[in-house]
């Protein structure tokens, strides 16, 4: 997971790289560290354990001068978070200084070998080797840094997005990728000359400028002041960069007055889903426009099945997909853990299409699942909020949220957006297939169309979640329920509460309470019930009784003007009236609002939950 930012140009670089982490520190904040060189050509690192403010902290009254240098906020896979552990990681001799996002698999061989070639490690990280390991090359073979890179990521297995700065050549910056994301900004100095920004993502970069380069698999980049730009593939074959406009802005990035980014990102989610479904749900002509599905239409209307591959949040919107999908295409949806998928030989088909959801379109398992899918034969789709993203690019075609950067780790708005992306995408393929009569349709376009109202009626109307919230905070679990549209929103739920409170809690679909998880109720038991006034409703109220006659204590998401669930309830939360497939859109969020104002009272770091990180780009 971690995050990677550099600069090479004429402006300092200590603040570009610390504002930099900051912004990418929702991938990672086990520790951070810095590398810089500067005008007397000492090749400095400072690293601290915890947040990037410790680091800042940690580096007052240093020298920390200089105009290239590179950065890192660890989300850590071996060895512990502390600050022998952290990024950069210094080469025997301390001439070179390298960042890294990924895991190297074979790095206990790699050191082994390096040991025995007299090298000493310091760290327990799978990094140290592969910044020995370019040094080792540099010595036996007698090469400039860029061959040795190429040299030495030739034995690499695994994953990795790497930069590196070099004592003796203080006016370059190398860089390379594989299975890792990393992003090269272009800008312009003072003088008229290119200068270059690193990052994960794009948000350590936009401030400077919107020109960037998506670094390819297995592509190493070579930067210096002179505005020179060369990147070839690990075969040393030139490659020709491709300068795409990034298109966000910065204000995406802030908090805009709310506390936590989470809180933002719930209230941002109406406004949200209309740029979602601006100028693909058409309510005048009663249409929808995927142009994913209208250019590829025979591969949907001829498939046999669909499968999508998903992780966490993202898989619990696809199974909210599958039930939309299968109602309205008539086609088998199977949702698949993209991490179970990719390594149990699963049957796949050409006449199969593969659907990959994934915020950042960079969650390495759900990337593997579709290469597997890929060497199969598959048509592969990709629903991702990442612009370029390697997803993205991984995928024949597909749809971006464009919900703008969710930066808070518990996701909401890309999980509404995924789903509305879902419901669209089950549209799309339903009008190409007529699989659904054409009022139903319309009504379908019609209902879609007012669910963003329908979510800021929602967030307005349960204003006093937060005192309530607080009842819960010594609570020890939780149940959440739903039945068929609703179980997987009571999952999306119980994963809100966990992630971010810490507080233990189960989804479950409500019927299957009577066999097994009903021994759990006691009157210290808080049952969240989704009970919408459609589909399985009496059913509900039914399983609602059972856990009441237990003593539980019922917390119930209604439809408004329900007053027979609301007083069976010792709490509610309205949602407005619509149809069961976008209830799911609309039950969220009082789920959402409820887990953060638990984790307040807890005093949690809503935006930085321990042990977690935003997109997980690490098996
Ligand atoms: N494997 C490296 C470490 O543990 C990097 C981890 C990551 O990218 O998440 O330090």
């Amino acid at each position: 997971m971690c995050g990677i930012v550099g600069y090479i140009g004429d402006q300092e670089a200590y603040p570009i790289l610390i504002k930099g982490l900051h912004r990418l520190e929702y991938r990672g904040y086990d520790s951070a560290g810095i590398s810089l060189i500067n005008a007397q050509g000492t090749l400095s690192v400072y690293k601290a354990k915890g947040k990037v403010s410790a680091l800042e902290k940690s580096v007052e009254g240093k020298d920390v001068s200089g105009t290239i240098g590179i950065a890192h906020t660890r989300w850590a896979t071996h060895g512990e978070p502390n600050a022998t552990n952290a990024h950069p990681h210094f080469s025997q001799s301390k001439n070179l200084s390298l960042v890294h996002n990924g895991i190297i698999e074979n790095y206990k061989a790699l050191r082994t070998e390096l040991e025995k070639n007299g090298m000493t490690f310091c760290s327990e990280t799978d990094t140290e080797v592969l910044v020995q390991l370019v040094e080792y090359m540099m010595n036996t073979h007698r090469c400039d840094l860029y061959t040795a890179v190429q040299l030495a990521l030739k034995n690499v297995i695994g994953a990795y997005a790497i930069a590196i700065l070099e004592k003796s050549h203080p006016d370059q910056l190398v860089c390379a990728r594989k299975g890792s994301p990393l992003i090269i900004g272009v800008g312009t100095t003072s003088s008229g000359r290119k200068e270059f920004y690193l990052g994960s993502d794009a948000t350590p970069i936009i401030e400077y400028t919107n020109q960037v380069i998506y670094l390819n698999d297995e592509e190493i980049a070579i930067m210096d002041r002179t505005g020179r730009l060369d990147i070839t593939n690990l075969s040393n074959v030139k490659q020709t960069p491709q300068l795409v406009t990034l298109q966000m802005n910065l204000d995406q990035l802030e908090k805009g007055g709310y506390p936590h980014f989470m809180l933002k990102e719930i209230w941002e989610q109406p406004n949200a889903l209309r740029t979602c479904i601006r100028g693909r749900l058409n309510v005048v002509d009663k249409d929808v426009l995927l142009s994913g599905i209208i250019d590829h239409k025979d591969k949907f209307i001829n498939c046999r099945r669909i499968i999508i591959c998903a992780c966490g949040t993202s898989w619990h919107s696809a199974l909210i997909g599958k039930y939309f999908i299968e109602e309205a295409c008539q086609i088998p949806v199977e949702v698949e853990y993209a991490s179970e998928f990719r390594y149990r030989n699963p049957v796949i088909r050409p006449d199969d299409v593969v659907i990959a959801v994934s915020q950042s379109g960079e969650t390495a398992d759900t990337l593997a699942a579709i290469q597997l899918a890929k060497e199969h034969g598959a048509f592969l789709y990709g629903i991702c909020n990442v612009i370029g993203s390697s997803i993205a690019r991984a995928t024949h075609t597909g749809t971006y949220l464009h919900v703008g950067p969710e930066i808070g780790v518990a996701s909401t708005k890309a999980f509404t957006g995924q789903v509305i992306t879902l419901c669209l995408l089950g549209l799309a393929i339903a009008k190409e297939k007529k699989s659904i009569p054409e009022d139903l349709f319309h009504l379908l376009v019609d209902e879609l169309q007012k669910i963003p109202d329908k979510m800021q009626w929602t967030l307005e109307n349960n204003k006093d979640i937060d005192k309530f919230a607080q009842m819960f905070t010594y609570c020890k679990n939780f149940i959440y329920l739903g039945r068929g549209y609703n179980y997987p929103v009571a999952l999306e739920g119980a994963l809100k509460l966990k992630e971010i409170s810490y507080i233990h809690a189960e989804g479950y679909p409500a019927a299957e309470m009577k066999h097994g998880p009903i021994a759990l109720i006691d009157e210290e038991m808080p049952v969240v019930v989704i009970a919408p006034k459609r589909g399985m409703y009496e059913k509900v109220v039914s399983n609602i009784q059972e856990i009441k006659s237990r003593k539980g204590k019922i917390i119930s998401v209604v439809t408004e003007g329900d007053e027979v669930v609301k007083n069976m309830s010792d709490y509610s939360f309205v949602i407005p009236d619509t149809r069961d497939c976008f209830v799911p859109l609309l039950a969220v969020i009082p789920l959402q609002l409820l887990s953060y104002y638990v984790a307040i009272s807890k005093g949690r770091n809503v935006d930085q939950p321990r042990n977690l990180a935003k997109s997980v780009t690490v098996e």
